[in-house]
């Protein structure tokens, strides 16, 4: 089964495009392959563009791990000129160690995949504010992978009033990697339709993707490029403290964290540490998920907590809205205790210009120990257990 070139790189549809695998750990009946190649045990696998996926997969069910990828590029290629031919130099692009298999750019704008709506539900309920739709695409006809903290791009229909294709927009991905149905078929968003009266006429405008999302039907297509990002990853550490402040739609991503903590079953990540989750909206209807987060509370009280700070409702301590900031302050201390431990991990995501707050509540909650914030965040994102994503 085992064959070191997975594939002709002449012959595929791609233009050549193939890359190379170097992969460790891999056995064939019982016994290991490669030694003979590389003392390291190394073995390097030619992989065209449109077998990667299948690859990958047959990598793993033969206990390899796969510890760089090289691009394999012809030098007509290079030049922006499309060729048939074999590659020739190889390009080797660094991958961050433990970054080896995140999955990125698998389509591009140019020829992006298109996926199908499968549902579109909404997300706010009775007297809540706006439009937050759950969305959730069939993926099965093609090789999009993802992992619980990337974005895909979505282009929507029609083009711009110069008459050019519209530009994709990033929609962070609320599913986990196995999707909505755990049948690796689907991914899933939360999306917010942008409206907001126009500061020149006074009119009503919305915005051009979200409100495309919003509005799409089970059945449609819907053109998918990525997935990117490598900010919002998950650690590996099952034991981990994972902190996450979400203002809106910014809880997409922690709903894919939750998800793979807690909901599904899966062998190589047994979640045994803390997830606490701060979450900021308006009024209490714009809860998204809620039900959800409260049947996982109830569920995994050791494991889980869930904050919310509702601004149009709750007043903070001197008499204001309730933000995200002041649950921060309330709970500085466990806070802080939970922070030094080099295991924890703080995820922030959703509307520009929440970390202020964020960094308001922390910098309170460091003082009381007399301790500096800023240096101390700096020192956490230097270890890459700071992770921000705002938009
Ligand atoms: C990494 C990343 C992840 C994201 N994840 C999500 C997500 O999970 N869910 C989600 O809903 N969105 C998400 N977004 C935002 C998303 O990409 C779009 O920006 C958003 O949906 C608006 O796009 P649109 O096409 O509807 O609006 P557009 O038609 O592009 O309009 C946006 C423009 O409208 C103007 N505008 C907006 N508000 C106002 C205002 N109040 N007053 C005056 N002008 C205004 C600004 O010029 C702005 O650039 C994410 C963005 C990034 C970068």
């Amino acid at each position: 089964m085992y064959n070191s070139s997975a594939g002709s790189v002449s012959n595929t549809s791609f233009g050549g495009r193939a890359f190379r695998y170097e992969v460790v750990g891999l056995r064939q009946n019982g016994q290991p392959v490669g030694s003979a190649i590389r003392s390291s045990g190394s073995v390097f696998i030619t992989v065209p563009y449109n077998r990667m996926n299948q690859i990958m997969q047959q990598i793993a069910r033969m206990g390899g791990k796969i510890i760089n990828i090289e691009s394999l590029m012809s030098s007509a290629e290079s030049n922006g000129q499309p060729t048939a031919t074999p590659a020739a130099a190889p390009t080797t692009k660094k991958v961050k160690p433990g970054h080896e298999d995140v999955p990125v750019n698998l389509y591009r704008p140019n020829s992006p995949f298109v996926g199908k709506c499968i549902s579109n539900q909404e997300l706010v309920r009775e007297g809540g504010e706006g439009t937050v739709r759950h969305l959730t695409f069939d993926i099965s006809t093609g090789d999009l992978r993802y992992l619980e903290g990337q974005s895909i791009g979505i282009i929507p229909a029609g083009t711009d009033p110069k008459g050019k294709p519209h530009k994709l927009r990033l929609y962070s991905i609320a599913s986990t990697r196995h999707g909505d149905h755990v049948d690796d078929k689907t991914v899933s968003l939360c999306v917010r339709r942008l409206e907001y009266k126009s500061p020149e006429t006074g009119e009503q405008v919305f915005g051009v993707c979200s409100t495309y999302l919003c509005g799409l039907n089970p059945g449609d297509d819907v053109k998918i490029t990525g997935p990117v990002g490598k900010e919002m990853l998950l650690p590996n550490d099952p034991e981990a403290t994972i902190i996450m402040m979400a203002t809106g739609t910014g809880i997409a991503p922690f709903r894919a964290y939750l998800w793979r903590m807690f909901k599904e079953n899966n062998p190589e990540y047994k979640f045994k540490g803390l997830a606490w989750l701060f979450f900021g909206v308006a009024y209490t209807p714009n809860v998204l998920y809620k039900a959800e987060l409260e049947e996982l509370e109830q569920k995994y009280p050791d494991n889980f907590k869930l904050t919310c700070a509702i601004s149009r409702e709750q007043k903070n301590a001197q008499g204001g809205k309730m933000y995200i900031q002041h649950r921060i302050q309330e709970n500085a201390d466990k806070l802080w205790e939970l922070v030094q431990k080099p295991n924890t991990h703080v995820y922030i995501c959703g509307l520009k210009g929440m970390e202020g707050g964020i960094d308001e509540g922390m910098t309170a909650a460091a003082a009381k120990f007399n301790v500096n914030w800023a240096d101390y965040q700096k020192q956490m994102k230097k270890e890459e257990r700071w992770h921000v994503e705002t938009y």
